[in-house]
């Protein structure tokens, strides 16, 4: 891609993600960076939907070179950004239509589709429109919830909390390889964890993980999914709060920044058909600490994406 001379300087030019074109044509395209500015389904605090506008900005900071996979996935990949996701503000499902005609229209062509959140509700139509290409997908989930409550709010079938409960059910999911990790924090009881696990889930909580160490962790679940098509959904509050402060519903006693970007890039090899990076809520952010991270870990993604399509 030539480089508009206003782009030189990350201070200069209009901030898409990573410089990427801002453009709707897919034909050849890698990757679609499609941004979802929703944050209608948020449990607590709202603030999701200014994540996309600021991990762009922040992305602004990478150099492009990732000397750890020795890939640069900007050079090697071609990827779009597709710009915003047509939201409804007041109307979930409404919203979760826009998403998922929007992903589907994005990766007809065969782009990969990887969403700047937003609350994690946007996981759900995302799931929708990668397993319509793919058929049911394994599922890499980082986040210290689970997610996969049956309702919130008493009787709401469709919040950030409830998510992978629902594509499990609607079949999106294949459980035989789905990992949550990171899982901690107070829940309303121990039922929170039993039920992820009766889903099928297995579940590693932040705990487990260090106890057992990240390369094992690493080395189990990339041995159990192999090169089935893979959905990566990374809850940035999986972080610890002192690393990511902006987001929603931080738990305390979380990866470091240094343990988050070592747990994406060692799925290295995995094929990724899709991914979200959600919950980065500008608003409780300090110094884009939480921006900066969020834009390293999709660069983090992309570059395992670029080392797959190498090999
Ligand atoms: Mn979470
Ligand atoms: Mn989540």
């Amino acid at each position: 891609m030539a480089e508009s001379p206003f782009a030189a300087q990350p201070y200069q030019g209009i901030p898409t993600f990573g410089r990427r074109p801002f453009t709707r044509d897919t034909q050849g395209a890698d990757v679609a960076i499609l941004g979802v500015p929703y944050d209608g389904a948020t449990s607590h605090r709202s603030g999701a939907r200014f994540g996309p506008r600021a991990i762009r900005e922040a992305s602004l900071l990478l150099w492009g070179y990732n000397n750890a996979l020795g890939v640069a996935p900007f050079d090697t990949l071609r990827i779009i950004d597709a710009g915003d996701a047509d939201i409804v503000p007041p109307d979930q499902q409404a919203t979760q239509k826009a998403i998922e005609a929007e992903a589907r229209q994005l990766s007809a062509s065969g782009a990969r589709v990887l969403a700047l959140g937003g609350d994690h509700s946007i996981s759900l139509p995302l799931l929708r429109a990668a397993t319509a290409l793919h058929g049911p997908v394994a599922l890499v989930h980082f986040d210290s919830h689970p997610d996969t409550w049956d309702a919130e709010f008493g009787t709401q079938k469709y919040s950030h909390g409830t998510v992978f409960r629902r594509a499990i059910e609607e079949g999106l999911i294949d459980t035989s390889a789905y990992f949550q990790i990171g899982i901690r924090g107070p829940t309303a009881g121990p039922a929170d964890y039993a039920d992820a696990r009766q889903l099928g889930a297995t579940l590693v909580t932040l705990d487990a993980a260090l106890a057992r160490t990240l390369p094992l962790v690493l080395a189990e679940v990339t041995a159990v999914i192999g090169n089935k098509p893979t959905y990566v959904t990374l809850d940035i509050d999986a972080v610890d709060p002192a690393f990511a402060p902006g987001t929603g519903t931080p738990e305390p006693g979380g990866f470091t920044s240094h343990q988050m970007l070592q747990l994406v890039r060692g799925l290295a090899g995995l094929n990724i058909v899709g991914a979200d990076l959600v919950e980065v809520a500008p608003p409780y952010d300090h110094g884009q600490i939480t921006a900066i991270l969020a834009a390293n870990l999709v660069f983090e993604i992309l570059s395992v994406v670029a080392l797959k399509q190498a090999n």
